[in-house]
């Protein structure tokens, strides 16, 4: 990216869906970059598109998708003041784990896309988001907790996908999206940002 040139999510997105960066380029049908508005005060990160994300180009649309957009509900967050997006852009064959050399090529989207939107906090979805955001290996001992790094806050909690399988994890992704809602909520009314 040329200095003088504006970054925006727009130029973002358009390069992702052209981006030749790493194998999964090969494989997939449509790149996701994630969607969202600039003003998001929350981010959420899963691991890399499925199939109908990867058929659609949008992020969170299949089986794990009806339960993020549930679980958002219940927690009064709207889709729209959020950013949805993954770590890996490109849909992975049959589903499996990014590579580390994947998530590390297509890391600088994920990291513009921060730069711009500025969120809040950043909502991790699964040990995946978890490795590359945080070098952390396992979420069930930190979920539903906040850490700062590098003065941005992050929220960590399991993949919705990892709730098809075992419905336990469904109340626990329950309770942590309350009170990640509840966080942000007490953050913007002692935020002094929000009356200047
Ligand atoms: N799983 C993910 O990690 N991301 C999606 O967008 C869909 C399913
Ligand atoms: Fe490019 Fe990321 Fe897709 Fe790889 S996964 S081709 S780095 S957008």
């Amino acid at each position: 990216m040329a200095a003088q040139e504006q970054d925006s999510l727009e130029k973002i997105s358009a390069e992702v869906r052209g981006c030749p960066l790493c194998k999964l380029a090969r494989t997939r049908k449509n790149a996701v970059p994630g969607e969202g508005q600039l003003a998001a005060r929350i981010m959420f990160v899963g691991e890399a598109p499925g199939r109908s994300e990867d058929e659609k180009g949008r992020p969170f649309v299949g089986a794990a998708g009806r339960i993020l957009d549930d679980l958002l509900e219940k927690a009064g967050i709207e889709r729209s003041q959020a950013f949805i997006t993954n770590v890996v852009k490109c849909r992975p064959p049959n589903n499996r784990v990014p590579e580390d050399g994947e998530a590390a090529a297509c890391r600088p989207y994920l990291d513009r896309q921060i730069a711009l939107i500025k969120p809040k906090v950043i909502c991790i979805l699964g040990r995946t988001a978890y490795s590359s955001l945080l070098g952390g290996s396992s979420i069930t001992p930190n979920r539903g907790k906040i850490v700062e790094k590098d003065g941005q806050k992050y929220f960590m909690t399991f993949h919705p996908a990892a709730a098809i399988y075992n419905k336990s994890l469904l109340s626990a992704l329950e309770a942590d999206l309350k009170k990640l809602a509840k966080e942000i909520k007490e953050k913007s009314k002692s935020s002094m940002e929000d009356y200047l």
